[in-house]
């Protein structure tokens, strides 16, 4: 028997925007990472595979993971409150936000996982917006930024890998 699979692309999409991140941003980031290579790229090329990214039940998982715990941080919603305070501060040697970024980044393999590392450093368009305003503002954008980074270098791996093919 076929159990029926739910998917909660559209919900992942609809949390995104709630928390001020559009996919054309990230479309926007994954452009940057290709741009070295492909100089005329345009964020609209990166589109597909960003929903595509996206539209996987780990990547899913993993948003609306994050997403909660920041919501819940941000709303005091937290019953741990030393948890709290760290997701708050955005402490820099938390990492459990990286780590859930990891996994998404793991799917896409070891380009998708350098491309994190870079734009994590790097911090490009609304990577920048989210890390400045989860410190400033009293948002708590710790998962957040890591989970944007990680589907935008994703989807960048994966126009990679096509693009590769294409030329073989
Ligand atoms: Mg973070």
């Amino acid at each position: 028997m076929e159990m029926e699979e739910k998917d909660y692309f559209d919900y992942c999409v609809t949390l995104l925007k709630k928390r001020g991140v559009r996919l054309e941003d990230i479309a926007d980031c994954a452009r940057y990472l290709q741009s070295s290579y492909h100089h005329s790229l345009t964020s609209e090329e990166l589109m597909e595979s960003v929903c595509k990214v996206l539209g996987k039940r780990e990547v899913q998982f993993a948003v609306i993971t994050g997403i909660a715990f920041d919501e819940a941080a941000e709303e005091n919603r937290l019953k741990d409150k030393e948890l709290e305070e760290i997701l708050l501060r955005d402490e820099p040697l938390y990492g459990v936000d990286e780590v859930l970024a990891y996994g998404i980044c793991n799917t896409y393999g070891s380009i998708a996982l350098t491309n994190f590392g870079f734009i994590d450093k790097d911090k490009y368009g609304i990577i920048r917006k989210l890390n400045e305003e989860g410190k400033n503002t009293g948002h708590c954008n710790t998962f957040l930024d890591d989970l944007v980074g990680a589907i935008a270098a994703s989807a960048a791996s994966r126009f990679a890998h096509n693009s590769e093919e294409e030329d073989v």
